[in-house]
């Protein structure tokens, strides 16, 4: 099977033929049909983090079941299916009290020792899988507690888009932030998390959300996705312009990038008793650095978001019936459709700030 591998940090990715294992009892082979591509796999591809090399990418896709091991009851062949990079265990504390999203107790859902690699070049040396679902291949052998069973009316290139970065923006408001009807919001970063946060602050009823890029081509989207306000942080200073508009700053702001400078941004414009919640990715290592009186003074908090806080069983399906049912805007996210032979000009796209959403096609 055709999988885009990373071989060296940084590189770009080489369309290998690799072969796929059988699944082992707790395992499910799903054939990929979409993929879409999210910016954390360039973190790692430009060196920003670490990951064990050869590694198939990718970590946003969906697809079809082929087969299931023999203890695997929760899917069957045929049936459609988005995978997750949350793959939990289902029995340490973080799953047991409802953040399934938090759970690192990955030897559970790992191949024991000797099991060999699940996926592996045609002469049998071991290659990773991407966030232990290694998406851009024609085949992801997963654990099945990775993986969400969905309807089949679902388109599956948009429901590739829920494996990440949709969930990523729109859990955010739901689950981390769980903002109240009405709420003020701003949302720094009008790629396709900030988006989904943008999308989740009208379906959740804020009373304004003010979108942040310095795009005003994606500001424009940003618009038609639900923000109410924009501003181009490349013309105004984005924590003076948000304190103005709103008389004293925001209620909840959501940082959807991952660099310092917006972060501290996120922070210097929530209002006294505000929430910054912070969904972007800093490179490893980076420091922040924010006004320490006003936490406690002006009670002003910081809380970050992985992966939208997601018990992704349960708020995948929700995100698709949202889809289908008109709320959540999915189609006009996808800025491009590509080959997984051009997987590297997707990401060159994403680079110059040109892309929402790309997706893979695996019948290209
Ligand atoms: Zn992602
Ligand atoms: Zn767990």
């Amino acid at each position: 099977m055709r999988a885009a591998v990373l071989h060296e940090i940084p590189g770009v990715l080489q369309i290998d033929d690799l072969k796929t294992d059988k699944p082992s009892a707790n395992e499910v082979l799903i054939q990929t049909t979409h993929a879409g591509l999210c910016h954390s796999d360039l973190h790692f591809m430009e060196g920003l983090w670490q990951t064990g090399l050869p590694c198939v990418m990718g970590h946003e896709s969906a697809g079809i079941v082929q087969a299931v091991g023999s203890d695997v009851s929760y899917v069957k062949p045929g049936d459609h299916v988005i995978s997750c990079l949350s793959v939990f265990c289902g029995q340490c504390n973080h799953c047991l009290t409802g953040h399934p999203n938090r759970c690192a107790n990955h030897n559970a859902t790992a191949r024991s020792e000797g099991g060999g690699s699940r996926i592996q070049t045609q002469d049998g040396q071991a290659v990773d899988q991407f966030a232990r679902l290694g998406g851009f291949a024609e085949e992801m052998l997963v654990h099945q507690n990775a993986i969400v069973k969905v309807r089949e009316d679902m388109p599956l290139d948009r429901a590739a888009l829920i494996g990440c970065g949709v969930t990523t923006g729109v859990g955010a408001v739901f689950k981390t932030a769980r903002i109240e009807p009405g709420s003020v919001c701003a949302v720094i970063g009008a790629g396709g998390i900030g988006l989904s946060a943008i999308q989740g602050c009208r379906i959740a009823g804020a009373g304004r959300t003010i979108a942040i890029d310095i795009s005003d081509a994606k500001l424009e989207i940003a618009r038609q996705m639900g923000a109410t306000d924009t501003i181009n942080a490349a013309e105004v200073d984005p924590v003076q312009a948000v304190m103005e508009m709103t008389g004293g700053g925001v209620d909840y702001s959501f940082e959807a990038i991952g660099r310092k400078q917006t972060y501290e941004q996120a922070f210097g414009m929530v209002a006294t008793g505000g929430t910054a919640v912070m969904i972007g990715m800093l490179p490893f290592g980076e420091t922040i650095e924010v006004p320490g009186f006003l936490i406690a003074m002006q009670e002003k908090s910081i809380k970050g978001s992985m992966m939208g806080s997601n018990a992704f069983r349960v708020d995948m399906p929700r995100y698709v019936d949202m889809y289908l049912d008109g709320r959540l805007m999915l189609d006009e996210m996808i800025s491009g459709v590509i080959a997984l032979e051009d997987i590297n000009e997707g990401y060159e796209w994403m680079k110059r700030g040109e892309a929402t959403r790309t997706v893979v096609d695996f019948n290209r």
